[in-house]
């Protein structure tokens, strides 16, 4: 199963990629997580996208296509990318998903949950009011010390909603038309999304196999 995830920073994808990929069995790709690694490991490509990221700008698409390229398979959740028309055209090339999971919630809750959020260099991801470790500023997983991303700060977070409704918007419609778009409310609570998510993709039509 191909799936990619399509939303709005905020939304919720890599916290349901992260539940979908340990029940489906699937390999979770990040482009944001596989960009903050490079950044932290001061590579070359992260020293380049560090610029873009800093901003609320969506890297360049050949970098991030060469970041993505290794993690495709047949059983992978696509987290982040494509991110606008021409990734999405280029990706087509070699990669073509069962369905694209559209995360849709009202951009009035975006800001708080992005500026809430707190992540760990393990990976795990919190939210200060919507979910909370059990000791503050700790991570369950590790017990290392949370941070906040310098990109969830205020006033990226609002350029990065503008990034979103310019560029990644119109592949809600490129998707529609080849009818693998399946659009979720992700108003709702993380438990319930996730419900809604399974429901969708319990649907034979995505899972051939099971
Ligand atoms: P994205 O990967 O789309 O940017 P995340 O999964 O990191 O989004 O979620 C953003 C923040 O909102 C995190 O702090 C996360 O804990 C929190 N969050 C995710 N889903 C929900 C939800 N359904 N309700 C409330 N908070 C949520
Ligand atoms: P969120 O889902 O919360 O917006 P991500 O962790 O997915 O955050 O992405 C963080 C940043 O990494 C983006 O703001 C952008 O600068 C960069 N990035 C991630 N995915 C892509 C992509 N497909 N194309 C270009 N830049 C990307
Ligand atoms: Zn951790």
């Amino acid at each position: 199963m191909k799936i990619v995830l399509l939303g709005p920073p905020g939304c919720g994808k890599g916290t349901q990629a992260k539940k979908i990929s340990g029940k489906y069995n699937l390999a979770h790709v990040s482009t944001g997580d596989l960009l903050r690694k490079a950044v932290a490991e001061k590579t070359e490509l992260g020293l380049k996208a560090k610029e873009y990221m800093d901003k609320g700008k969506l890297g360049p698409d050949e970098l991030v296509l060469e970041i993505v390229k290794p993690g495709l398979s047949d059983d992978v959740i696509l987290d982040g990318f494509p991110r606008n028309l021409n990734q999405a055209v280029m990706l087509k090339n070699f990669f073509s998903p069962d369905v694209v999971l559209n995360i849709n919630v009202d951009f009035n809750v975006l800001v708080k949950r992005l500026t809430g959020r707190r992540s760990c260099r393990c990976g795990a991801v919190y939210h200060t009011e919507y979910n909370p470790p059990k000791k503050e500023g700790i991570c369950d997983k590790c017990n290392s010390r949370l941070y906040q991303r310098d990109d969830d700060k205020e006033e990226v977070v609002v350029k990065r909603i503008e990034t979103y409704k310019k560029e990644t918007k119109p592949l809600i419609d490129y998707y529609k038309k080849q009818r693998i778009l399946k659009t979720i409310n992700g108003n709702l609570s993380i438990h319930d999304v996730f419900d809604e998510i399974c429901r969708i993709l319990n649907n034979k039509t995505y899972i051939p196999l099971m």
